[in-house]
């Protein structure tokens, strides 16, 4: 077998480049040539994983099949290749040094002292080389700003990396800023220039200067760059802003990047096939029909926080030849404005992930508006969860349902905790977590959008419908449509008698793709559009 190659990302500057984007670009870019890839990214932070951090601080926590709660990234890499992330494929600091001190303890350093180099950097190497097993290209993005004291043991351990494997096998790429100073009217190198300098010290020569900006970057200003970064012109590639994410690729394959990556890494160029994905950007980039769709959260000043959602509804839209335009509605101004002001020129409604009591009344609201006005209506995981509280609420007139989340000592518990609902006292972790299959009945709304019987989809809560409730609801008109069928738990819940109406306790965003939209978002979407022709 041929050997691996490794490809390691680097950022510089400032934080928020893009380097997640240009890592799955790249990735994107290896497997149109036909090689196989996988990808991981090592984040300097404490935390073991980001599970436990507030949305508002970090984004998005995007779930893998295997349920690994992991970094935002990940989902770009999911959607720009055709990779499947893994546990393997996110290591934070605090997951390395928690390994690490397991070591420790149980005696495995034999007495030594144990220290960040070598103990550390090592395991980080084995984090590297485990996730990377079998593919032709391993890229690995490094999480922070080089410079930080945090991300120091990685960038050691890459730069070891570097010296134990072949020339040819081993490439860093660093993502830098070049800003265009209005007043001087210039592009600025120097921020580029130290924070190369920085990577130096440390002992990494990048092959490859990725240069944001917002033009093209001018031959003059590259060989400027490319002299003190030690570098030939032709590694210093511009980055050029885009609106277009999925774009990115294609842009970089203009600037040849892609030669350059090959050449260094020894590998065979030959025919690329960009062809469905070049098309498929060229129509996403051409629609100029619109449906807007109201978001109703709480994470909603953060768009990071629904990064997978958003790209969902845009591959979607895409699929339906419209632009969905997106209106973000903290659910928590729901309970103070009417409905029919905030959702008067909306053609569908979904409420979205989400943990803790704040805004949970203004969901109900939207939902209860939704319902009432036949206005599409997608809710996901939490969402699904107010969709049966308010139906509880409003049509069987139990006024105090709730899930006990929010309520403890509701009378009428209409979501309750996985362990509650089984009643034994430990369920393992106490999320249920990654992917799960799901049967859908015949004759659903669900069966018909996914036209299959046996789905699978990713999961990240604590609550689960109470299946008392199941026998009442299908009398009213809310039918359960998707069951998990090891252990009988509800998955999907649909409104027979309006035009769309569906919630499900999973993240179908979590696996949708530009080439292959997920098709729950698809129908959604398509009903949407059906609605604005009505409206
Ligand atoms: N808070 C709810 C639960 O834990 C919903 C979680 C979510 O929306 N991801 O079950």
């Amino acid at each position: 077998m041929a050997k691996t190659r490794y490809i390691f990302i680097t950022g510089g500057v400032l934080s928020s480049l893009g380097k997640g984007i240009a890592a799955a670009s790249i990735g994107n870019i290896l497997e149109s040539y036909g090689y196989t890839i996988a990808m991981l990214k090592l984040d300097p932070y404490l935390n073991v994983d980001p599970g436990t951090m507030s949305p508002f601080q970090h984004g998005e926590v995007f779930v893998t099949e295997d349920g690994a709660e992991t970094d935002l990234d990940l989902g770009h890499y999911e959607r720009f290749t055709t990779t499947r992330t893994s546990q393997k494929s996110n290591w934070t600091a605090g997951r390395i040094y928690e390994k690490v001190i397991q070591k420790e303890r149980r005696g495995d350093f034999l007495g030594k002292t144990v220290q960040v180099i070598p103990h550390v950097t090592d395991e980080i190497k084995v984090a590297v080389f485990e996730a990377g097993k079998g593919a032709d290209v391993v890229l690995v993005e490094i999480g922070g700003t080089v410079g930080d004291i945090e991300s120091l043991p990685f960038l050691e351990a890459i730069r070891q990396i570097g010296l134990e494997l072949e020339e040819e096998q081993v490439l860093y790429v660093h993502l830098t800023l070049v800003p265009f100073i209005k007043t001087a009217g210039e592009l600025k190198t120097k921020p580029t220039q130290h924070s190369v300098k920085a990577l130096q010290e440390i002992g990494i020569q990048p092959d490859i200067l990725l240069c944001r900006a917002e033009t093209p970057i001018p031959s003059e200003i590259k060989r400027k760059i490319a002299l003190f970064a030690n570098l030939k012109e032709e590694a210093v590639v511009s980055a050029v802003d885009v609106k277009n994410i999925y774009e990115i690729p294609l842009i970089y394959r203009k600037e040849g990047l892609d030669a350059i990556i090959l050449k260094k890494l020894q590998l065979k160029g030959g025919r690329s096939s960009i062809v469905e994905w070049e098309k498929w950007v060229k129509r996403s980039k051409g629609l100029s029909k619109e449906v807007t769709i109201a978001i109703v959260g709480k994470y909603v000043s953060h768009s990071d926080a629904y990064k997978s959602l958003f790209e969902a509804l845009f591959h979607a839209g895409a699929a339906n030849n419209v632009r969905v335009r997106l209106e973000l509605i903290d659910s928590d101004s729901l309970t103070e404005k009417e409905p029919k002001d905030v959702f008067r020129a909306v053609h569908g409604i979904l409420v979205p992930g989400g943990f803790g009591i704040r805004g949970i009344d203004g969901m109900i609201r939207a939902v209860e508006y939704a319902r009432t006005r036949g206005i599409p209506y997608f809710g996901i995981c939490l969402g699904m969860q107010v969709a049966t509280i308010e139906f509880v609420r409003n049509v069987l007139k139990l006024a105090a349902a709730h899930s006990s989340e929010f309520d403890a000592r509701t009378p009428h518990k209409v979501f309750l905790k996985l362990r509650e609902l089984m009643n034994v006292e430990e369920m393992g972790h106490n999320m249920r977590l990654g992917a799960y299959s799901c049967i859908l009945k015949k004759k659903s709304l669900a069966y018909r959008i996914y036209q299959q019987e046996k789905i699978s989809e990713r999961h990240r809560h604590r609550y689960e419908f109470n299946p008392e409730f199941e026998y009442m609801l299908e009398n009213k008109g809310m039918r359960v449509s998707g069951k998990n069928p090891e252990r009988n738990l509800v998955e999907i819940v649909e409104l027979s008698s309006h035009p769309w109406f569906l919630g499900c306790q999973f993240h179908p965003e979590f696996k949708s793709r530009p080439l292959q939209p997920h098709p729950l978002f698809v129908s959604f979407i398509e009903h949407a559009k059906r609605h604005r022709g009505r409206s």
